[in-house]
């Protein structure tokens, strides 16, 4: 799951990417609206926390931009004008939440978890596909009941593919949300596909009943048998 973290302030933004990044999201940083703007154009997210108050714009401005762009993401607002304006307006907008500065650390994390499941899988704590099971507030996988043992590229790439079954996933953008907005900067991505390979031989060898297809020039698919 990746986060844009809006927000001007060095210290909170800061703060935001490495709480964020020890709950095992990937976190890319704006710090203005301008360079908000330009990620956003570039790259899809999860979730985007949005401040309103920024040195070149307005955050509201730049969530009406989201909504333009047909964007998917799901946003919170985090604002230190706690004004009861702002939150309507925001909510108008069509952000999900709505956070009023000072905020501790962990009811954001908590209001983040709930918007991605939520948006992702319908406010379910787990996501189910074929015989597979995925507890997402757990980071663990089981099929029919007995652990499978994946590292923290397969479990992303999996749960990747378990908020899209059946659908055509195009390997720049997984490798993009799983590993983060750099990956356009790469030559090739055969470390994609080593990690595909290996969550493929795991999810075989438990016996599970999905199976990731590769499809030809263009990425891979998620199938249940
Ligand atoms: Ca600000």
């Amino acid at each position: 799951m990746k986060i844009l973290v809006v927000e001007d302030e060095p210290s909170l933004r800061e703060l935001i990417q490495r709480s964020l990044e020890k709950e095992r999201y990937v976190v890319e940083v704006a710090d203005s609206f301008l360079s908000g703007m330009r990620k956003l154009e570039d790259y899809t997210y999860d979730c985007i926390l949005l401040d309103i108050m920024l040195p070149d714009g307005d955050g509201l401005s730049l969530l009406e931009n989201i909504k333009r762009m047909g964007k998917k993401e799901c946003v919170i607002i985090i604002s230190a004008k706690d004004s009861l304006e702002d939150k309507v307006a925001g909510l108008d907008l069509g952000a999900d939440d709505y956070l009023a500065k000072p905020f501790h650390i962990a009811e954001l994390s908590a209001r983040v978890k709930s918007v991605i499941r939520r948006h992702h899988h319908q406010g379910a704590a787990c996501v189910e596909i074929g015989n597979v099971r995925i507890h997402t507030d757990k980071y663990q996988v089981e099929v029919e009941g007995t652990p499978l043992d994946l590292n923290k590229k397969e479990y992303d790439i999996l749960l990747y593919f378990a908020n899209r079954p059946g659908r055509l996933v195009d390997k720049a953008l997984l490798a993009e949300s799983v590993w983060g907005d750099h990956i356009d900067q790469v030559d090739n991505f055969d470390f994609v596909y080593a990690q595909i390979k290996n969550l493929r031989k795991k999810l075989s060898a438990g016996r599970a009943s999905v199976e990731i297809k590769s499809v030809y020039k263009f990425g891979y698919k998620l199938v249940v048998e």
